[in-house]
């Protein structure tokens, strides 16, 4: 992504100082729960059931924006971004917002009892 901003002639160092996160993020089909994907009426026969938008958020550090502003090779980048802890990726909602970088802390209210 950073190398198509530079292709536009955005310059790298400007570029590096203006961004702060970049979030990637892309839609995978759901495998259906009730057929494990080989069909059913739940999911039409197609074995999948809706989409799932998966994303992974890179927070720039000041190493990262170095990187970017010195042009460096992608897997330098990667490699960056791996030590300051920016690997995980989350299934969500398309709607939800998730913190690849930190999970936030889990709350230990009380469940609401099944009402059904
Ligand atoms: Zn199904």
């Amino acid at each position: 992504m950073i190398g198509r901003f530079q292709h536009l002639g955005v310059d790298p160092f400007n570029l590096a100082s203006a961004l702060n996160a970049v979030m990637a993020q892309r839609l995978v089909r759901v495998i259906c729960g009730a057929c494990a994907a080989k069909g059913c009426a739940a999911c039409r026969g197609t074995g999948y059931r809706g989409r799932k938008a998966i994303a992974e958020l890179m927070v720039l550090n000041d190493d990262i924006k170095e990187l970017i502003a010195t042009r460096a090779p992608a897997r330098k980048l990667k490699e960056a971004a791996r030590a300051a802890g920016n690997r995980k990726t989350c299934g969500m909602p398309p709607s939800a917002l998730c913190s690849g970088a930190k999970p936030p802390p889990k709350r230990s209210t009380v469940s609401t009892s099944s009402s059904s």
